[in-house]
């Protein structure tokens, strides 16, 4: 059975004489340090000397280097992105992690996939928030709190679990609920609804744009009904709120026979077997491989080139300045230079392939 905790299950006591750093004031970084510093905490902040600093010192935190702000602490949370954690953490924090220590991760990624080793004197948890930065705050303060996957990988002292709980309460989501995983379980299942489910659900919503565009209904009423109108979003909101099926409730009888009758013929999509693949290559750490190489960054660059000249893009921004939105530069991304593409000559047929999906 699957363990899950609530506020009961934390004490916050146990955390009163510690010092906690927030490594990293960003989209988690921030909403955290605020978070804890509501609950009573005592709560530092470890930086490089950029905008994040300053956001931090405005918000009334002592910020140091990363390094000084280690040295201080009995926890320290790693919230820097994922994919330059490893040089960071073996540079400035592993040797300098006092004995008995907490470090808290805020994904499961670099611990899951073994990228990251920690010393065997700490103990090693995650915290891994299914909720943006900045819901992260604004639900602890409107009270309606958020869940989380938490996680033990390593429990030194013997009080792993119960400073877990701590911490997790303190951040705001045990309100909610916190269900324990592994770290690679926390990974693993994130990396499949960006993978797995997210390209999916794309290629469905853009197969009904273009079935509609080219059958000759405005671009403007088309991006409308399909998204712009943020009825989706409310739509899945109520999933969550009261049940997928029991959502349908809110729509029209017609609504509701209409799509309850018209579904089974979409039974035979493939879509399993492609997801299970893609779930696969994620579990055997194919993926992990694949993004850690240099020159993935480079395809990378190269890909997302081609999704930005998709014809969507011209038609959202077209419907979007008729629609008096915002328009933003996403449209726009850097194109690989010469020597970019030199470097990636080796899989210019892939790249092709990238480029005619994306026409
Ligand atoms: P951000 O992209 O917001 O960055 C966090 C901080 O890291 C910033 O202060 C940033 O400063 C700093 N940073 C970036 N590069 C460096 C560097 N080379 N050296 C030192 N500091 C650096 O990260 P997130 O908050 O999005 O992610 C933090 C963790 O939280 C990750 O483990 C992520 O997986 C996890 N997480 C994120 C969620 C989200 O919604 N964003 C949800 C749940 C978990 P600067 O950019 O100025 O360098």
């Amino acid at each position: 059975m699957v363990e899950v905790f609530h506020e009961s299950d934390g004490n916050i006591s146990l955390l009163k004489s510690k010092i906690i750093s927030i490594i990293g004031y960003g989209n988690q970084g921030r909403a955290q340090a605020l978070n804890l510093r509501d609950t009573g905490l005592n709560v530092i902040i470890g930086n490089i000397d950029d905008r994040y600093k300053k956001i931090a010192e405005e918000d009334g935190f002592p910020v140091y280097p990363i390094i000084e702000a280690v040295l201080k602490s009995d926890i320290v949370f790693l919230l820097i992105p994922d994919e330059i954690m490893k040089p960071i953490f073996e540079e400035e924090i592993s040797n300098n992690l006092k004995v008995n220590s907490s470090l808290v991760f805020a994904s499961g990624y670099n611990i899951g996939f073994n990228l990251i080793s920690p010393p065997n004197n700490i103990d090693v948890m995650l915290i891994a928030p299914r909720m943006i930065g900045v819901g992260v705050r604004e639900n602890f303060l409107n009270g309606n709190s958020f869940f989380s996957f938490i996680g033990i990988e390593q429990n030194y002292t013997g009080n792993a679990r119960e400073i877990l709980l701590a911490l997790a309460k303190g951040i705001g989501t045990l309100k909610k609920g916190a269900i324990m995983l592994s770290f690679k379980q926390e990974a693993e299942l994130d990396l499949f609804n960006e993978q797995g489910f997210g390209p999916a659900f794309g290629r469905v919503l853009l197969s009904a744009i273009y079935t509609l565009i080219e059958a000759g209904y405005p671009p403007e009423a088309v991006l409308v009904e399909m998204y712009i109108s943020n009825e989706m979003s409310y739509t899945y909101k109520k999933m969550a709120d009261i049940g997928l099926i029991k959502q349908v409730d809110f729509h029209s009888k017609t609504s509701q026979y209409g799509a309850m009758s018209k579904g089974i013929r979409y039974r035979k999509l493939p879509l399993k077997p492609t997801m299970k693949e893609i779930l696969k290559e994620i579990q055997d750490g194919e993926f992990t491989k694949e993004w850690s190489k240099k020159l993935t960054k480079l395809k990378f660059k190269a890909i997302k080139f081609f999704a930005t000249k998709q014809k969507i893009n011209k038609i959202e921004r077209e419907v979007r300045k008729n629609l008096n939105l915002n328009l933003y530069d996403i449209y726009d991304a850097d194109s690989p230079t010469n020597e970019e593409l030199a470097k990636l000559k080796n899989i210019t047929d892939e790249l092709k392939l990238f480029e005619q999906y994306y026409e």
